[in-house]
C-alpha cells in the first residue's frame, strides 16, 4: 500500500486544484448539448484507456464482480476499499488484486475526471473511505438499498408520503468500491471509453450517492427509472406538480452529465 500512500501525499498539496471548473456562466454550446443528448454513444473526443489499462479494467471488472457475488448486493453497495481488499485476499473465488490491478485503481481514483468530460467536483477524496454504517438505514421494500438518517432519509420519507407508495428507492447509498463496479462495467461495456461512462455515471470518488443522494423511480418499472422514460412516469408527474424536485443533473447542465431526473440532490461538498 505504499504508492497508494505515496499518491495520496502527492495529491494533497493539489487538492484545491481538484476542485471543479465548472463555468456556470457559460451557456452550453451546440456541440455539447449534440453529446450530451447521445450520452450513449462515443464521441470522436473521448478519451479512452490505452494499451495495457484495457486489459487492466477488465481484470479489475472481473475480480469486483466476484467480491459483489461473494459478499452479496447489499453489502457491496457500502463495502470499503480495505474490507474489498482483505475479502480478495480471504476468498480463493476471488483472488487477491495484483500489484498492477491496485496500482490501475489508484490511477483512476485520483484522476482529476475532468480530464476525460466529467465537470463536477471531487465529493470521496479518500479512497479507503467507507460510510458509516452506524448513520444508514435500509429501507424497507428498496431492495437492500440505504440512506443516510438526518436529512436524506427525511426528504425520501416526505417525497413518498407526498407522492404515495409508487415511489420507490431505487438507488441509495454507494461507497467507493460499488461506485468503482459500477464505472468501470460501463466504460468497460464502452470498450474502456471513460467519458462515455462518465457520462451516465460519476467516477468513483465523484458520486454524490456516497454522501447522500438518492435516486427514486416508479414502482415496479425496473431499469426504465433510469432513462428517459421516467419522465413518463405517474411519480414523476407528480414530482413536478408538487414543485418539490430538485436534482442534481437538470437537463442541459455542464456538468458533462445527462439529464436525470431521477436522482435527488441532498447533500453538498464540504
Ligand atoms: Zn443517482
Amino acid at each position: 500500500m505504499q504508492r497508494r500512500q505515496i499518491l495520496k501525499a502527492s495529491l494533497a498539496g493539489s487538492a484545491g486544484a481538484l476542485l471543479p471548473a465548472m463555468a456556470q456562466a457559460a451557456l452550453p454550446g451546440a456541440a455539447y448539448l449534440a453529446k450530451m443528448a447521445a450520452f450513449d454513444e462515443p464521441h470522436p473526443t473521448d478519451i479512452r484507456v490505452q494499451g495495457r489499462d484495457a486489459q487492466l479494467l477488465l481484470q479489475v471488472l472481473g475480480r469486483l464482480d466476484r467480491v459483489k457475488r461473494t459478499v452479496g448486493h447489499g453489502n457491496f453497495a457500502v463495502l470499503g476499499f480495505d474490507p474489498m481488499l482483505r475479502y480478495a485476499r480471504n476468498y480463493p473465488a476471488i483472488g487477491r488484486f495484483s500489484a498492477a490491478e491496485l496500482e490501475f485503481m489508484e490511477r483512476v481514483f485520483f484522476r482529476e475526471a475532468s480530464d476525460y468530460g466529467f465537470m463536477g467536483p471531487k465529493v470521496t477524496r479518500k479512497l479507503t473511505s467507507t460510510p458509516n454504517l452506524r448513520n444508514l438505514v435500509r429501507v424497507r421494500r428498496a431492495s437492500g438499498n440505504l440512506l443516510y438518517r438526518g436529512e436524506p432519509l427525511q426528504a425520501f420519507t416526505n417525497l413518498q408520503k407526498r407522492v404515495g407508495p409508487d415511489l420507490v428507492l431505487t438507488s441509495g447509498i454507494r461507497g467507493v468500491v460499488k461506485q468503482f463496479h459500477l464505472f468501470l462495467r460501463k466504460a468497460a461495456s464502452a470498450g474502456g471509453d471513460l467519458s462515455l461512462a462518465s457520462r451516465s455515471l460519476a467516477p468513483p470518488g465523484y458520486s454524490f450517492h456516497g454522501i447522500g443522494d438518492f435516486d427514486v423511480g416508479q414502482r415496479g418499472w425496473g431499469k426504465r427509472n433510469f432513462s428517459s422514460d421516467f419522465v413518463k412516469s405517474p411519480v414523476h408527474a407528480r414530482l413536478e406538480a408538487l414543485g418539490v424536485l430538485q436534482i442534481r443533473y437538470p437537463r442541459n447542465n455542464l456538468l458533462g452529465v445527462r439529464y436525470e431526473p431521477w436522482h435527488i440532490r441532498i447533500a453538498s461538498v464540504s
